[in-house]
Order: structure tokens, then C-alpha cells, then sequence
């Protein structure tokens, strides 16, 4: 049986007993991130530099 991590975010290491987390799969890997800290996924992912392995090579998406 594999042992699975308890979840917490990427970005601030809270777990879902403190906060709501989404699951997000990227390069084969599955990593957590707080509802709070998703939209720097989207609009500023250079912040996850060195937390998401690969972030630095996410293009933030502009809405306007
Ligand atoms: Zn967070």
C-alpha cells in the first residue's frame, strides 16, 4: 500500500484542516494548493519558483 503524504499546500503549508485544497497534477506529480494561494498558480506562477518544480516555465494567463 502506498503511503500517502498528508496534503498541504505548496505554497503555505497549511493542511485541509486549516484550509480548502485543490489537487493539481503536473510533470507526473500530484502537489496540493490552497484555495487561497491557486490563483498565483494561474496569474502568477513565478512566485512558486523553487515550491512547484517547473513553475518557472508557466506562463501566467492574462485575462484583460
Ligand atoms: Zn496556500
Amino acid at each position: 500500500m502506498t503511503k500517502t503524504p498528508s496534503p498541504q499546500c505548496l505554497h503555505c503549508g497549511r493542511n485541509d484542516s486549516q484550509v480548502p485544497l485543490a489537487r493539481i497534477r503536473y510533470r507526473g506529480e500530484d502537489y496540493w494548493i490552497c484555495t487561497e494561494h491557486f490563483p498565483l498558480l494561474i496569474h502568477e506562477p513565478g512566485k512558486l519558483t523553487g515550491q512547484l518544480p517547473g513553475a518557472e516555465n508557466l506562463t501566467p494567463v492574462d485575462h484583460d
